[in-house]
């Protein structure tokens, strides 16, 4: 089985990836994650990805489409591939398509999660991660047991992304509404779209989409 988990930022995607990935062994492929793994390790596609990621631009198709490309590749023995935050736009779905043909694999699903974009503001405010395992946490929505730190790591100190400012947000937003959003349309004409109501809470929605898979 091979989805898509798409949204806007900040409705939960990563929430509901860490679920789907242990529920139904899938290779999952955050762009953003592979994106902020190569700016920490500096490399030249890092420094490249840097400055648009900043600033809640996209990176070029160019660098994504290669991140992808290179992941695919590890997908054996699993029991398919999981996208999340890409495609995010119209080239990179057209491209994604090409990729897939090429290897005799179809999309099933495009779990399309839905919310206010008041909430998704605060959500995006809240965030926070730790420091050692990457665990996601939300200050108003999910807090750790004790504040600043990770409740599964003893000296795990939580922060909020680099890129996790007001200003930012609302430029990924737009940058989301006029580039991504689109995509809904793309694949609802290839009868793929599957919208979810992404306003309840990671274990609801979980729900949903389990209704969806299964
Ligand atoms: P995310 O973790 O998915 O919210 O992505 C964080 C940032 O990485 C985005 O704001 C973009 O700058 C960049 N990014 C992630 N995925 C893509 C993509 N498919 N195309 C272009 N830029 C991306």
């Amino acid at each position: 089985m091979n989805i898509i988990l798409f949204g806007p930022p900040g409705v939960g995607k990563g929430t509901q990836a860490a679920r789907l990935k242990e529920a139904y062994n899938l290779l999952h492929l955050s762009t953003g994650e592979a994106l902020r793994e190569e700016v920490k390790n500096q490399t030249e596609l890092g420094k490249r990805a840097k400055e648009a990621m900043n600033k809640g631009e996209l990176v070029s198709d160019e660098i994504v489409v290669g991140i992808v490309i290179n992941t695919m590749e590890k997908a054996s023995g699993k029991n398919g591939v999981m996208l999340d935050g890409f495609p995010r736009n119209i080239p990179q779905a057209q491209t994604l398509d090409a990729l897939l043909s090429k290897r005799n694999i179809t999309i099933d699903h495009v779990l399309s999660l839905e919310s206010d974009q008041e909430i998704i503001l605060k959500r995006l405010a809240g965030r926070r991660f730790c420091n050692k395992c990457g665990k996601d946490y939300n200050i108003y929505f999910n807090p750790p047991k004790v504040e600043g730190e990770c409740d599964a790591c003893e000296d795990g100190i939580l922060a909020a992304r680099a890129d996790d400012n007001e200003k930012v947000h609302l430029d990924r937003l737009n940058v989301y509404a006029s580039q991504t959003e689109p995509l809904k349309e793309y694949y609802a004409k290839k009868g793929l779209l599957r919208p979810i109501d992404g306003m309840g809470s990671p274990d609801e929605v979980f729900e949903e989409v389990k209704k969806i898979l299964n």
